[in-house]
């Protein structure tokens, strides 16, 4: 076992230092080797155990004039054995609470029956396409925890108050010590008498049985913005479940589910859709009715259009969640239509159309062959 270096040294102080002086030299090598800022570092985390070991001894009076008096050997011969340090006798939470409270932004393990928001509450709205494109506003009705007027969320019964839990002292923890292969090892655990809220309810509340809460129906309404998509959420703040110990409610998260359109398909911000034209306008050009989410419009097609052509329809997509005012496109596939269910003189006309494009000449009778029901068949 290595020679242990001395605890003020260790802390790079005096040892004439005030606990003030302690704790500052302490602040500083806990915040330098702390294992959250370093992780994975052995020799960091080493530094840290020291800093620790030395610090626990040297803040507390009684250990340091024992120390002071008798060196490291005050403190062996423990339970800790060789070379581990029994740290069962401290209570850490009060020693580096203040410190780790300060230097890690209240991630101190104290903190565990503090104000604390209350839980997130999830639920989902189903809108249609044209909602999603435009916005809407949705009442959802769901169940809602409050605090209980009655006790005002302590849980016991008018007139009494919660004890402070015996167990864990009202802190809501209690330590375990554990004796192992390499020294004492210490467990926080949740107190199992009052669950960590550190209180005890003897006689509970008639109207909440003693939980503080009171669930109730309530209709909230919920604005979706507009150009929200599918699977994408809205977030209403202080609308979930109550905070504990004070702490500020959660929030309530509506999961949105957008139905599908009949003609539309999105992706994006952008629209898709597919639209027939007659053969004939395909061939001569001419104006075509177009369905957008803004209503309808009239696009003229060009003389000799073939199936499969695209034509974009500027800023008749769907409205940016950032800016409604910048919006996406509509892409829309123009697919010709084959004629079908021809009466005879219409057919007629076609095959003089066909001869006058091909110069053969198609016979009537080719076309009795193929008569019947198999006619149909032949023009899809
Ligand atoms: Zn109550
Ligand atoms: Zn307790």
């Amino acid at each position: 076992m290595a020679e242990k270096r001395d605890y003020y040294e260790v802390l790079g102080v005096s040892r004439t230092a005030t606990d003030d002086e302690l704790k500052k030299a302490y602040r500083k090598l806990a915040k330098k080797y702390h294992p959250d800022t370093n992780p994975g570092d052995k020799s960091a985390e080493a530094k840290f155990k020291e800093a620790s070991e030395a610090y626990a001894i040297l803040s507390d009076p009684d250990k340091r004039r024992q120390y002071d008096q008798f060196g490291h050997s005050a403190f062996e011969g423990g339970a800790g054995g060789a070379g581990g340090f029994d740290f069962s006798g401290f209570d850490m939470g009060d020693i580096f609470g203040d410190i780790f409270g300060d230097i890690f932004g209240g991630r101190s393990r104290r903190a565990n029956n503090g104000p604390m928001q209350g839980a997130n509450i999830r639920t989902s709205v189903r809108i249609t396409f044209e909602e999603a494109v435009f916005g809407t506003e949705k009442e959802l009705e769901l169940n809602l925890k409050d605090e209980c007027h009655t006790c005002h969320g302590s849980g016991a019964k008018q007139g009494t108050k919660p004890e402070t839990c015996s167990k864990c002292g009202g802190k809501g923890q209690v330590v375990y010590t554990q004796q192992s292969l390499f020294g004492m090892i210490r467990n926080v655990q949740t107190c199992p008498d009052c669950r960590g809220s550190g209180k005890i309810i003897r006689e509970k509340c008639s109207d909440c049985y003693g939980s503080g809460y009171i669930t109730s129906r309530k209709k909230i309404k919920v604005g979706i913005p507009a150009g929200i998509d599918n699977g994408q959420s809205v977030r209403i703040r202080g609308k979930g479940e109550p905070g504990i110990n004070g702490g500020p409610r959660g929030d309530l998260l509506v999961d949105v589910d957008v139905s599908r359109h009949p003609i539309f398909q999105r992706r994006d911000y952008d629209i898709f859709s597919t639209v027939p034209i007659s053969y004939a306008t395909a061939a001569l050009g001419g104006d075509v009715r177009i369905s957008t989410v803004d209503g309808d419009v009239i696009y003229t097609v060009k003389p000799g259009t073939q199936t499969d052509t695209k034509v974009r329809l500027r800023e008749k997509g769907v409205p940016t969640l950032r800016n409604k005012n910048i919006r996406g496109d509509h892409y829309v596939t123009l697919v010709v239509q084959v004629p079908t269910n021809l009466t005879s003189e219409q057919k007629e006309l076609l095959r003089k159309f066909d001869e006058a494009m091909t110069g053969k000449s198609k016979s009537s009778d080719n076309e009795q062959e193929s008569g019947g029901k198999s006619k149909k068949r032949f023009w899809k």
